[in-house]
């Protein structure tokens, strides 16, 4: 099924603009209920840059759901759960998440690269037979006609050529800058809460032998997080200083003093730079999720 080439008074019943891990499982769900849904999105594939990397039971439920437990079982690391450490590194509150069967029906912490899981979802979604994907599209405007019907137009990114499909629904899994929130209407709720936190994901076979959790350093000099998320991945966040960003920290010598607590012992050649990056945390809230046919799924807007 392709919505493009449909009769033009033809709605296609879902459009859903976005294929991240939101987009995708909402499509694959669907195409499990038997709905013909069509997929769009910028990209051709999966954005290759490491970045959510945790996820509870119950998000695990729905991946066992959708088909793919066995294959993510076997990507992801359960974790230890989450210790408290003060400035000198003294753990004072742990909070324990070793249970590998929760509320759920599976271990409560599960760390994973995201592309990866993208990919496993991608090739899933592949069974799917009422179920679309088009990527390399830029999804332009989202328009009501009022009659139930709503008017999709995007971009061939390849071509050039503008292009319009008719929907029934359309489901709005577009990221932070959503062209369907736009069309929704929604505007947001500051809870102001802003931080800006640097990201740094390093590959190393080298063991750190840190306590297999989430270490949370409550320094309120220099607020740290630190996980392993792989076999041979390591996460570590740290709050920026107020004048500082990402650009001064891009060689593992620059970010030496930040985790040289994690990597006593350890020469600097055995560990890979993989990300840098610089990320704001935001609370914020959008006041609709909804406007008739259109609806907003997934990441939080910002
Ligand atoms: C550096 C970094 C670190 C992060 N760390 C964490 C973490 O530790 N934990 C965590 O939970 N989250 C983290 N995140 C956030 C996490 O990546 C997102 O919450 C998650 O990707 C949201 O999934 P989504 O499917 O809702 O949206 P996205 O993954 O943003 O997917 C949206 C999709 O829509 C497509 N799209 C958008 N607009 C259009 C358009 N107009 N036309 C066509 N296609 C469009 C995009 O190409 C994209 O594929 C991090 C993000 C970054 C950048």
């Amino acid at each position: 099924m392709n919505g493009s080439h449909r009769p033009h008074d033809d709605p296609v019943p879902v459009v859903i603009v976005g294929a991240g891990p939101v987009g995708v499982t909402a499509a694959t769900l669907l195409g499990q209920y038997g709905v013909e849904c069509l997929v769009l999105d910028r990209w051709d594939g999966v954005y290759h840059q490491p970045r959510a990397v945790h996820l509870d039971d119950e998000i695990y439920r729905i991946l066992v759901r959708l088909g793919i437990g066995e294959q993510f079982a076997a990507v992801t690391r359960p974790t230890s759960g989450l210790q408290l450490l003060d400035r000198n590194h003294r753990v004072f509150a742990v909070f324990d998440r070793r249970s590998t069967h929760g509320r759920h029906g599976h271990p409560q912490a599960n760390l994973f690269d995201q592309p990866e899981l993208e990919h496993l979802l991608r090739t899933n979604l592949k069974d799917q037979t009422t179920v679309s994907l088009r990527g390399n599209v830029e999804v332009t405007d989202v328009a009501q006609d009022g009659q139930g019907r709503v008017l999709v137009d995007f971009t061939d990114r390849l071509t050039g050529e503008q292009e319009s499909v008719l929907a029934t629904y359309v489901l709005g899994c577009d990221g932070a800058n959503s062209v369907v929130r736009t069309a929704i209407g929604s505007t947001m709720e500051d809870l102001e809460f802003e931080q800006r936190w640097l990201v740094i994901d390093v590959a190393s076979p080298v063991e750190l032998e840190q306590w297999e959790g989430v270490h949370q350093v409550c320094d309120p000099d220099r607020a740290a997080t630190y996980m392993r998320i792989g076999d041979t991945r390591y996460r570590w966040e740290f709050r920026l200083l107020d004048g500082e960003t990402a650009a001064d920290f891009e060689s593992i010598e620059t970010l030496q003093p930040l985790i040289r607590p994690w990597i006593e012992g350890i020469s600097c050649d055995q560990l890979e730079l993989v990300r840098v990056a610089e990320y704001t945390f935001r609370a914020q809230l959008a006041d609709r999720w909804r406007d008739r046919n259109l609806f907003l799924l997934g990441e939080p807007p910002t």
